[in-house]
């Protein structure tokens, strides 16, 4: 995945990390979003104040949000506590409505970054106007669209650009509603080093339980915010009910979490084990390249025999035999058998290679 060329991040926007923005899933009420602007009010300084107007849902017959008159509510939650405030924004009729309205930030949901129509229509809707966008990742775990959407949104000249993080569809993600699949936002941040990566813990997490675990990885990882839903009374909610949590919940979870440094000066006991770790990887990727050499060995055995690049009952055999082992040196299952489906992919494809290509 090259070629992504670096996107033209506002510095002084930047440095207003971080952006935490708590909400709840959607304005219901006037009653409802003051009373929950008030909770957060109380107990946090500056936060950005959310709210979907417009709901994109997955089954038809659910609450679809209560469109323009819930900016006016919006407006007012600005007014009263001088909060910022953002919802999100699927159309360029919704970007004007939401100028009209003075709303000061705005977010795409994942269910229009997977549409790239959708984005060059939003982007064309806001160039110029200067207010800052974040870009939901696409529900599914596809890293192009990601980056895609926010390379549209900067071409047109928005350079107060953030991406958030709120989790990929996967047919089974237990324990979360959404697959975390960190690597993917650690890969956005290794890429473009400048922008700004918000975590949306609710969406990841989908019940409040998972909430503390999941903000404490995100500042481990260094994420520059946290959008957290928050309802005045969540059981009430007319969407995603199970995932909010109450102001004062918030204040717990927020309050209970442990700011870490993001540098420091690495001592020589440390130095020592980066280098033993630098060591154990050169080991490890000499490893990795001898079994490949070994693999296309097998590779021209088969193109010999003609027989299949596949077997699956050796696949078996092979993942069982590595997690037991590794099970025995303390290493997790899971990771053992993500490392050998990578490993076995790229096997494959060398093997491909000799049948196909190889003289
Ligand atoms: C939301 O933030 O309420 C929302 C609908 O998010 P997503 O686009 O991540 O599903
Ligand atoms: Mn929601």
């Amino acid at each position: 995945m090259n070629g992504f060329t670096p996107l033209d991040i506002d510095e002084a926007w930047r440095n207003e990390a971080p952006f935490n923005i708590y909400g709840p899933c959607s304005a219901e009420s006037p009653e409802q979003l003051l009373q929950t602007a008030a909770g957060i009010h109380e107990r946090f300084g500056k936060v950005i104040f959310r709210a979907g107007i417009w709901k994109p849902r997955t089954r038809p017959d659910s609450f679809e949000g209560v469109g323009r008159e819930g900016l006016v509510w919006l407006r007012e939650v600005r007014d009263r506590f001088g909060f910022q405030v953002t919802t999100e924004v699927a159309s360029a009729q919704h970007v004007e409505l939401c100028l009209e309205h003075g709303i000061d930030m705005v977010w795409i949901g994942a269910r229009s970054t997977v549409n790239p129509f959708s984005v060059q229509e939003i982007a064309e809707a806001l160039r110029g106007t200067g207010i800052p966008v974040f870009l939901k990742n696409p529900i599914h775990s596809d890293f192009s669209l990601w980056v895609g959407g926010l390379e549209r949104l900067n071409k047109v000249g928005i350079r107060k650009l953030g991406a958030i993080h709120r989790g990929f569809y996967e047919w089974n993600s237990k324990p979360y509603r959404y697959s975390p699949r960190w690597e993917l936002p650690i890969e956005l941040k290794r890429k473009f080093d400048r922008l700004p990566i918000v975590c949306d813990i609710s969406h990841i997490g989908g019940d409040p339980r998972l909430l503390p675990g999941l903000a404490q990885k995100a500042l481990d990882l260094d994420f520059d915010g946290l959008m957290i839903e928050t309802h005045v009374r969540p059981s009430e909610a007319l969407s995603d009910a199970r995932q909010q949590i109450t102001p004062a919940e918030l204040d717990g979870l927020v309050h209970g979490l442990i700011r870490r440094e993001t540098s420091f000066d690495a001592n020589d006991g440390l130095l020592a084990l980066r280098r033993e770790i630098d060591d154990l990887d050169d080991v490890a990727l000499a490893a990795i390249a001898k079994r490949m050499q070994v693999v296309r060995e097998i590779g021209r055995f088969k193109r010999e025999h003609n027989v299949t690049i596949l077997q699956v009952d050796r696949l078996r055999e092979m993942i069982r035999r590595n997690v037991r082992n590794g099970e025995a040196l303390g290493l997790d299952p899971d990771f053992v058998k993500q490392m050998l489906s990578l490993v076995h992919s790229e096997a494959v494809r060398q093997q491909n290679e000799i049948m196909n290509d190889e003289p």
